[in-house]
């Protein structure tokens, strides 16, 4: 009896002391912290940037609801301004004024601390933010900083359900935007190594690597992709006629065009100067003229327009299927498609053909196709 009756007074005298209420909120603490470091794990395996973005957005969701969010980033690369808005976690078209992004990102570079809108607003200049950004609702702003300084910012309206942010629901948030800064960054600065900067296309060494990967995998699961080489026809003449600005907006259009004509998962690249290459995941011999093919005639088919002018390219394309057997390493593979490209030159450009390997010692085979599929 006197040893509960101990006890009982020990309790007393330690929630009197306001130690239980302390034991409490250490738990609830210890479970955010699990929870954050649990989120940032996770976070950081993604390599993307969209899917990042999605990852938070869920982590949201699971939590609270802002009528508005938006993230406002600025690729390493220095291209404009990337919005990402959301209304009520939703994908929305709302554009943020790229001014109000440089007044937040001089306020961030000053004093780094994450404010509330009516802060940033009374600090800068009432007047300096019009009904445009208001209308939003924009609540609690946050920086994104990582090498190189601030390089994005958070704008979070107020909660669809429920009061104002709690100091622990904030505090979430900073720690989250402070890991989504940095592993964004990275994905960026990772998207930017292997694209292409005029065209957005895949670097050449990105195209070889995948290429290399997709040897493996056709030789292991005993399928068969293709590769497709391609290169403008007189791009040289195109350029001492209309000069090289000229010039570019053609390689940037085809980009497009090359983009709108294959599949997703298909890898694009811009191989050199006026030189492309498409890798073609799973396909036969025929599926793959047919993709060159669909290529080919739809760059033709490209009008571009300057000074009056209606300009026209073609391009000349060098196909290779990759098969599961045989040990072809993924240059001999793009040497072939060459092979096959010159003959498309050597025989009058605007068209396509497929390189064939001989049997025994006879000699490679190349045939030639255009219109004809
Ligand atoms: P062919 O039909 O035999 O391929 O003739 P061609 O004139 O296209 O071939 P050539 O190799 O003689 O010339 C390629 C031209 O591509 C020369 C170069 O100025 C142009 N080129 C390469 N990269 C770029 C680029 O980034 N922008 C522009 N505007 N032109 C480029
Ligand atoms: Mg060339
Ligand atoms: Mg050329």
């Amino acid at each position: 009896m006197t040893g509960s009756s101990d006890i009982l007074a020990q309790f007393n005298r330690l929630e009197q002391a306001g130690a239980i209420d302390t034991l409490g909120e250490l738990r609830r603490e210890n479970r955010e912290l699990d929870r954050i470091i649990t989120d940032a794990a996770l976070m950081v395996s993604y390599t993307d940037v969209n899917s990042m973005l999605s990852f938070v957005i869920g982590r949201l969701l699971d939590h609270f609801i802002p009528q508005f969010l938006a993230f406002l980033v600025h690729p390493p690369r220095g291209e404009k301004l990337r919005q990402y808005c959301y209304r009520n976690l939703k994908e929305s078209e709302d554009m943020i004024d790229p001014l109000y992004y440089n007044l937040m990102k001089e306020r961030f570079t000053r004093n780094p601390a994450p404010a509330t809108f009516a802060e940033i607003a009374e600090e800068l200049g009432q007047d300096l933010f019009g009904d445009d950004i208001r209308s939003l609702g924009p609540d609690q702003i946050y920086p994104m900083a990582g090498i190189g300084g601030v390089w994005g910012i958070v704008i979070l309206g107020k909660k669809v359900v429920g009061d104002s942010w709690t100091e622990l629901e904030m505090k979430y948030l900073d720690r989250m935007f402070r890991f989504l800064s940095v592993s964004m960054q990275n994905g960026l600065h990772y998207e930017s190594s292997i694209t292409d900067p005029k065209t957005g296309l895949f670097t050449h060494d990105y195209f070889v690597r995948h290429l290399d990967e997709t040897v493996a995998l056709c030789q292991r699961h005993k399928r068969t992709a293709g590769i497709l080489m391609m290169d403008v026809d007189h791009f040289k003449k195109f350029n001492d006629t209309w000069g090289h600005v000229t010039g570019d907006v053609v390689l940037m259009r085809m980009a497009k065009v090359l983009k709108q004509t294959t599949r997703a998962e298909d890898c694009v690249a811009r191989f050199g100067g006026e030189e492309f290459s498409v890798l073609i995941s799973e396909c036969t011999t025929e599926g793959l003229m047919t993709a060159a093919e669909r290529i080919r005639t739809a760059v033709e088919a490209l009008r571009i327009h300057v000074d009056g002018q209606v300009l026209s390219v073609t391009i000349s394309i060098g196909a290779r299927l990759i098969e599961p057997a045989g040990d072809t390493g993924s240059l001999m593979l793009i040497g072939d498609a060459d092979k096959a490209l010159y003959v498309s030159k050597s025989e009058g450009r605007n068209r396509s053909s497929l390189y064939m390997s001989g049997l025994l010692d006879r000699a490679d085979y190349i045939r030639t196709f255009k219109n004809t599929i």
